[in-house]
């Protein structure tokens, strides 16, 4: 379902609007047709972060699991 979020570039309103087949959204508010075009709810969990954490079994002596404590 192409759904989209937009904001309107005149007005400042933000409504959501269904794209179908290169149509061209026009907003409610004001009848303007300079959308800004958001993310749309889907894509708003970035995976940035990149935090590697969760190994569990790796012991503070080591970077790896190689002493003993570590196992
Ligand atoms: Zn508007």
């Amino acid at each position: 379902m192409p759904l989209y979020d937009f904001v309107c570039g005149k007005c400042g309103h933000a409504f959501e609007a269904l794209v179908m087949g290169g149509g061209q959204p026009v907003c409610p508010k004001c009848r303007s047709t300079e959308l800004v075009k958001q993310m749309s709810t889907f894509a708003a969990r970035t995976g940035g972060g990149g935090g590697a954490e969760g190994g569990g079994s790796k012991c503070a002596g080591c970077t790896g699991r190689s002493c003993r404590t570590c196992r």
